[in-house]
Parts: structure tokens; C-alpha cells; sequence
């Protein structure tokens, strides 16, 4: 049997929340007439996750399971759902019910009559973020911005809907520390959008502390830009240049026999130059750690659990 549309949920450490989301996301789904199956990928839970999914499983034939077997992140999430998906149409979705379900049906109905491959939801009002989260994310796109990253979608998240042809494009991706909101627009597919509230998240608390935003900034950047490093060489001239007077005037006032004790220009010298180094050095280092993970060649994601080949008998390691 074909599927029409699936609908991947990444969870991490859901379980106060999940019975909400099945309670709004199954009637919405139901309502659009549409053959569905909702793959729930749980991230490598520690919590109730895995058992509630269990037990909702039980009496929501059309709800998949799969688990990762350690704590992949947001991304690698999505990433997992969307290579086990099987929908003609594959949307994703925060488990936290800050994006409504009800907006799926206007996402396919969208799709398929301006055939378009890509409808990303767009958040219209977001007065439901802190002022921190909406200023940041502020920031960071002009950043973005002006960094060369035009294509990607102001004010979308990871709430869109895709063909099955932009899925099989994403998947073929061999790239790790992929950020699907800037990836999925710059592979150029005809697209559209649907504007929605952003909600409070329903239950629970948010899985995105400030060190997780911040490798999401950078992975955002040194996805698509080389800018950064391009930073790095100009500290390096500024500095260059910096220490070029700064021995002609050390040398000026040694003839001069003007030596002072000079303890601060010192400090502030060597201070300075060594920050610089730092920031380089660091910048070089997120290049040559996506380098050296994409060597590696290991998947961002294992899967230790796919309820769908439960369902067809076959041996599955849990
Ligand atoms: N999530 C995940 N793995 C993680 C962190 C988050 O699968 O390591 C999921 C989480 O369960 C939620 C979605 O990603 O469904 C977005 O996370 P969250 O709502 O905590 O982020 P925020 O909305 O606060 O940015
Ligand atoms: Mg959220």
C-alpha cells in the first residue's frame, strides 16, 4: 500500500508532551483524507518516550517507531526519519506542538495543486519565542546574510513538507552536520509557503540549550561558507601590521632611550595577539573537524529500531 504522506517527529525526552501531540496530531491527520504514516524517530530517550510510543503503537496502526540508539540531535533526527519515510510527501515536525499539526492539511493542498516540491511553514507570529530566541535568530539570519546564504527561507524552521523527489535529493546528500533549513532551499526545488502562529511549546522543556544553539550557528555557517576562514587571514594581517609598528616604535624609543617600564603595552601586546591566534586556530579547527567526521565516513545516526520491520516479521536488533 502507497503511502501519501509521512510525517517524521524527532523526540527527545518527550514523554510530557507526547500524549498531547498524539492527541492533535492524529485527528489532523486523519482530516485530510490522505494515507499517512507518522514516523515518531525517539533520539535516544532516557525518559518514558520509548514505552508511551509503545503503547500508542498498539492502537495507532499508522504510527511508526524508530530509535536511534544514542542521542543523534534535532538534525540527525530528522535526518534518520527522512531515510525511512516512504510518503509520496514527507513532512517534518517538532514534537513539541509549537508547530500545529492542523497546518499539515494546508501543506499538501498546497503542494499538490501549485505542484510545487517544497512548502515550508513559515512562522508569521512569533511572539510565542522569547525576546532572546527571536532576537538571536534576528541576528543570525542578517549574519547569514551577509555571509552569501540568500537562499535560505527567513523566519522557517524545520517545519516543511517535501516531494519524495527532494527527500531521495536530501538523503543523497553525504554531507554530516547538515542543517536541513538551509540545505533543503539551496537545492533550488520549486517551492511555496504556508504561514503559521508559532505556538508555546505544549509540555516539557526545550531541548535546545544555549551550547546546542551555538553548534547549530556554526554548523549553519560552515556549512555553506568558507568566510570565516577568510576572517582568520585578515586577523592575521591586522595583526601582522600591528606588530610591524609596534616594533618600529619600540625601536624609535630604544634609540631615543625612552624605555619605559612598559609593563602594559606588553600585557595588551601579547594578550591581544594570543586572542587572535585562539580565534584562528579554533576556526581552523571547525573546518578540519567537519573534514575529519566526514572521512570517517560513520553515519550521524544509528538505528537500533525500526517498528515497521517488527510489523513485517523480519530480525531487527532492539
Ligand atoms: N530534539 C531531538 N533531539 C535532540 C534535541 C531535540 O530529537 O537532541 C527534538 C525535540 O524533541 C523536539 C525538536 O527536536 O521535537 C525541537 O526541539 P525543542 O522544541 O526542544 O527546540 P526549541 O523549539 O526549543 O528550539
Ligand atoms: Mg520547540
Amino acid at each position: 500500500m502507497s503511502v501519501e504522506l509521512s510525517v517524521v517527529v524527532p523526540m527527545y525526552d518527550e514523554a510530557e508532551v507526547l500524549p498531547l501531540l498524539v492527541e492533535r496530531l492524529r485527528p489532523a491527520l486523519d482530516g485530510t483524507g490522505a494515507s499517512y504514516e507518522v514516523v515518531a524517530v525517539d533520539d535516544g530517550s532516557k525518559d518514558a518516550t520509548p514505552v508511551l510510543l509503545q503503547r500508542y503503537r498498539k492502537e495507532w496502526p499508522q504510527l511508526r517507531v524508530l530509535r536511534l540508539r544514542a542521542n543523534a540531535g534535532h538534525q540527525a533526527a530528522i535526518s534518520a526519519g527522512l531515510a525511512y519515510a516512504v510518503g509520496d510527501y514527507v513532512a517534518t515536525l517538532d514534537a513539541d506542538l509549537q508547530d500545529p499539526p492542523e497546518v499539515l492539511a494546508q501543506m499538501l493542498e498546497v503542494a499538490r495543486r501549485d505542484g510545487v516540491d517544497v512548502v515550508y511553514g513559515v512562522r508569521s507570529d512569533r511572539s510565542s519565542d522569547s525576546a532572546f530566541k527571536r532576537g538571536s535568530a534576528r541576528a543570525f539570519y542578517r549574519l547569514l546574510r551577509s555571509l552569501g546564504q540568500t537562499s535560505a527561507q527567513v523566519d522557517a524552521g524545520d517545519y516543511r513538507l517535501m516531494s519524495r523527489a527532494t527527500v531521495q535529493a536530501v538523503n543523497a546528500l553525504p554531507e554530516h552536520h547538515r542543517v536541513l533549513r538551509f540545505v533543503v532551499p539551496a537545492l533550488g526545488f520549486p517551492s511555496a509557503s504556508v504561514g503559521y502562529r508559532r505556538e508555546v511549546r505544549a509540555a516539557g522543556r526545550s531541548k535546545y540549550p544555549l551550547a546546542r544553539m551555538v553548534k547549530l550557528s556554526v554548523d549553519s555557517i560552515t556549512g555553506f561558507s568558507t568566510a570565516p576562514l577568510r576572517l582568520a587571514t585578515w586577523c592575521g594581517i591586522g595583526g601582522g601590521i600591528a606588530a610591524i609598528l609596534l616594533l618600529v616604535y619600540a625601536l624609535v624609543a630604544q634609540l631615543r632611550n625612552q624605555t619605559v617600564a612598559g609593563w602594559t603595552s606588553t600585557v595588551v601586546a601579547v594578550a591581544s595577539v594570543g586572542a587572535i591566534q585562539l580565534l584562528c586556530v579554533g576556526i581552523l579547527g571547525e573546518y578540519v573537524g567537519r573534514m575529519y567526521t566526514m572521512m570517517q565516513g560513520r553515519p550521524s545516526y544509528f538505528v537500533a529500531y525500526d517498528s515497521a520491520a517488527e510489523d513485517k516479521d523480519t530480525d531487527t536488533t532492539v
